[in-house]
C-alpha cells in the first residue's frame, strides 16, 4: 500500500507526460496482479429509473431538466434483466437510479428480496443515493450486499459549487459511514475534472478515501451535458483519469476499481486503457434497449453498442487483448495479497 505525500500527488496529478502515465500504469498493474491476478469482474448494470428529486448541477437527469424523457422499469422488467444477465454469466447486479421517491423502501426491499430469492449466488449492489440509515438497513436485511455512493468531492466548499444548498458533503459522508457500519461492501468515488475542481480538491478526495477505506472506488471524467447549468464546461481528461486510476490502485491495492462508462465515452478504448492503468471491474449495461439512451447523465454516453451486457463475448475478447481475463464470479473484495 503506497502512501504518497501531498507534494508527490500534486506532481503526479499535474504532470501530463506519457512517461509518467506509463510508469504509473506499470507499477499499478504489477500490484493489481498481486491481489487479483489477471481477473476482471463484470457487473450487470440496470438503470431502473431516471426520475430524480435532486438537482446536481452537473447531471443530465437532474430533476430540473424538464427536457429529459423519464422512465421507470417495473419489478418484472428488473427481474427479467437479472435473468438475462445471469444467463450471460453475470453474478453481480447493480441497480442504479436517480433519487426517485416512487421507489419507496417497501418497493426496493421487494425488488431486492425477489432477486435474492431467484439468484442466491449473486451479489446485489444498490446505487440509489442518499437515504436515512433505517432505509439502508432495510435494504441490507432484504438481501442487498453492496452500495455505491460517490462522495463526488470531499471538500464542502467544492461540493457547494456542484450542488444546490439542500445537499452537503457532510450528509454524503454520513450516508457512507452508515453504510459501512451496517455491513455493506461500500463503493465511493468522484468525477475527474468537474467544474471548479483543483489539484488540492483531488488530494482531499484521496485523503478522504484513505479514511473511509471503501471496497470499491469509482472514478470517471466529468462530461458536460447541454441541459445543465454546467453546459459547455470543459470535460475531464482521459490522461488525468488514467493517472488517477493508477494512483488509486497503488494507494488501495485491494480495491475493486471499475473502468467506467464515462471513461469508455471519452475514448473508444477507454475501458481497456482503464484496465491497463489498474482497474479490475467493468460494468456493462443490462437495461432494456428502449431506455438506455434515456439514462442520459452526460453527452454522448455510450449506450447502444459494445458496452452493453449482450456484447459480453466481445468484451471478453477486448479484455484478453488488454492482457486480462473476464471471470464468472461475484468478484468480492480481496483484502489480502494472493501470495503473501
Ligand atoms: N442517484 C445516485 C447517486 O447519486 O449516487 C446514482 C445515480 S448518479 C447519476 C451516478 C453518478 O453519475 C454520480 O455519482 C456522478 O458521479 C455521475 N455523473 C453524473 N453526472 C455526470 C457527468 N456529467 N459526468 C460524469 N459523471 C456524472
Amino acid at each position: 500500500m503506497r502512501d504518497f505525500s501531498d507534494i508527490e500527488l500534486k506532481e503526479l496529478l499535474e504532470n501530463d507526460s506519457p512517461e509518467t502515465a506509463s510508469d504509473l500504469a506499470a507499477e499499478a498493474d504489477a500490484i493489481r496482479r498481486q491481489y487479483y491476478s489477471d481477473e476482471v469482474y463484470i457487473r450487470g448494470l440496470i438503470e431502473f429509473s431516471n426520475y430524480c428529486k435532486n438537482n446536481c448541477y452537473y447531471c443530465g437527469i437532474r430533476g430540473g431538466n424538464t427536457g429529459a424523457v423519464r422512465y421507470r422499469l417495473t419489478k418484472e422488467e428488473i427481474l427479467s434483466c437479472c435473468q438475462e444477465g445471469y444467463d450471460l454469466g453475470f453474478r453481480t447486479f447493480v441497480l442504479q437510479s436517480g433519487e426517485d421517491p416512487y421507489f419507496s423502501d417497501e418497493k426496493i426491499c421487494g425488488i431486492v428480496a425477489a432477486i435474492r430469492h431467484e439468484h442466491p449466488d449473486c451479489a446485489i449492489t444498490l446505487s440509489i443515493g442518499e437515504k436515512p440509515r433505517e432505509s439502508y438497513q432495510a435494504y441490507y436485511d432484504a438481501g442487498a450486499n453492496r452500495y455505491l455512493l460517490r462522495h463526488e468531492t470531499a471538500s464542502e466548499e467544492h461540493y457547494q459549487k456542484l450542488h444546490p444548498k439542500e445537499m452537503s458533503a457532510s450528509e454524503r459522508k454520513r450516508c457512507l459511514s452508515d453504510l459501512k457500519e451496517i455491513g455493506y461492501q461500500v463503493g465511493s468515488g468522484f468525477m475527474v475534472g468537474s467544474p471548479y475542481q483543483t489539484t488540492e480538491h483531488l488530494i482531499q478526495d484521496l485523503r478522504f478515501l484513505q479514511e473511509l477505506e471503501p471496497d470499491m472506488i469509482g472514478i470517471g471524467p466529468y462530461i458536460s451535458h447541454g441541459e445543465t447549468p454546467f453546459a459547455g464546461c470543459e470535460n475531464g481528461t482521459l490522461s488525468q483519469t488514467l493517472r488517477l486510476v493508477s494512483i488509486l490502485r497503488l494507494m488501495f491495492p485491494y480495491a475493486l476499481i471499475p473502468a467506467t462508462t464515462a471513461l469508455g465515452t471519452i475514448h473508444p478504448r477507454g475501458r481497456e486503457l482503464g484496465l491497463q492503468a489498474g482497474a479490475n471491474v467493468v460494468m456493462p449495461n443490462l437495461s432494456p434497449m428502449r431506455v438506455r439512451k434515456l439514462y442520459d447523465l452526460y453527452e454522448n454516453k455510450i449506450s447502444t453498442g459494445e458496452e452493453a451486457a449482450q456484447s459480453v463475448d466481445l468484451l471478453r475478447k477486448q479484455v484478453v487483448s488488454a492482457g486480462y481475463r473476464v471471470v464468472e464470479a461475484r468478484g468480492d473484495v480481496k483484502r489480502d495479497k494472493l501470495i503473501p
